[in-house]
């Protein structure tokens, strides 16, 4: 399965599927879903106010548990993943096409597993393969059921494109997509007339993912210029503040990874790393 949409602001995985749509033809072997996630949030998309479509009611990348999809609360988003689930429910391999809010170069979020890790590789791009846990408020797509399961071969990776109004996710999007089911053996290469690859990195880069930081207060700020990716140096550098709590870096060579200023109370500011050689 390919997925788009999860989040209704990021356009990138649109395009992805549409191309997709037009020039897949029938799989070498088994079955190819594209999808579309927060549909709902999508038609409120306004090139003026970006932010807006991420979601109507909720984060439709946070309500992927037995506990919430089977739950009794009820929000356009869950009507949404509950739709879905049949489907999900029976597949193999996942890509989750999202896209970022800040500027940063495009990177997969593996998830805990080997397997996941080891399928980011095969892709052979993006430089960036994030192994992490997950957020505190709630289960991503990606570490939806079996995707989290050491019992299970189901394989799940979310990338991100690159920042969400540049163009260039679009190209990132289509090009993932492709080496994704390529690296499965389900298509043939497409004639490069209909889509000129990009190249594979000559490596990757793995970060494991130790800590993430959950903004607790309404008076969260980072002290510094955050970018993705940036290391910071010293063990116990301030970076930001949560109310009068400093956020502190927990080793040296620390990598931040995805930070986000407009994060809110509950939600993930910054997730802090280490490289990991093999
Ligand atoms: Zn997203």
């Amino acid at each position: 399965m390919i997925m788009a949409l999860i989040h209704g602001n990021e356009l990138c995985g649109a395009h992805a599927i549409t191309f997709l749509h037009e020039h897949l033809t029938q799989p070498v072997k088994g079955r190819i879903s594209l999808a579309l996630g927060n549909i709902a949030a999508y038609r409120r998309f306004e090139s003026k106010n970006i932010g807006a479509s991420r979601y109507l009611d909720e984060d439709m990348n946070r309500v992927w548990s037995g506990d919430r999809l089977e739950g009794p609360s009820n929000s356009v988003e869950l009507r949404r993943a509950r739709e879905l689930r049949p489907l999900v429910d029976k597949v193999d391999f996942l890509l989750d096409l999202h896209a970022m809010e800040n500027t940063g170069p495009p990177l997969i979020l593996s998830g805990p597993l080997d397997r996941s890790v080891e399928l980011a590789r095969w892709l052979g791009t993006p430089q960036f393969i994030v192994r992490d846990a997950g957020h505190a408020n709630g289960t991503r797509l990606r570490d939806y059921s079996n995707f989290s399961s050491n019992d299970h071969h189901h394989t799940a990776l979310l990338i991100e494109c690159g920042q969400r109004e540049d163009p260039e996710s679009a190209r990132v999007a289509i090009d993932a997509s492709l080496k994704f089911l390529l690296s499965l053996d389900l298509i043939r290469p497409l004639p490069s007339a209909m889509f000129q690859p990009l190249q594979p990195m000559s490596s990757q880069d793995t970060i494991q993912v130790t800590d993430a930081v959950t903004v607790d207060t309404d008076a969260f700020s980072f002290l510094i210029d955050v970018e993705g990716f940036q290391v910071i140096d010293r063990a116990g550098t301030v970076i930001a503040r949560d109310g009068d709590r400093p956020i502190m870096t927990p080793y040296d060579s620390c990598v931040l990874v995805m930070p986000s200023r407009e994060a809110k109370r509950g939600q993930t500011a910054v997730r802090f790393g280490h490289v990991v050689t093999d």
